[in-house]
């Protein structure tokens, strides 16, 4: 029943780092293989939008509005 999406606010980057180290995506951030779930862009902090929490997954999502617009839609799903 754990279907529900958390949205993490990225208030501060430096959290965003320890929050990154905290679910050993780190690495992956700074060598760009983090990806846009939905444009495939890699996620960086200049683009950096949110990041879901799906089960066990993170799911990570750029700033575009597109992207954005459809992060809406998934949260509304009930995805
Ligand atoms: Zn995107």
């Amino acid at each position: 029943m754990e279907s529900r999406i958390k949205t993490l606010d990225l208030l501060h980057y430096s959290d965003l780092e320890q929050f990154l180290k905290n679910i050993k995506k780190y690495n992956d951030f700074k060598e760009g293989k983090i990806l846009c779930k939905f444009c495939n862009e890699p996620i960086t902090l200049d683009n950096i939008c949110a990041i879901l929490l799906r089960k066990d997954d993170f799911i990570f999502l750029c700033n575009k509005e597109s992207c954005y617009t459809n992060y809406l839609q998934i949260q509304s799903e009930n995805w």
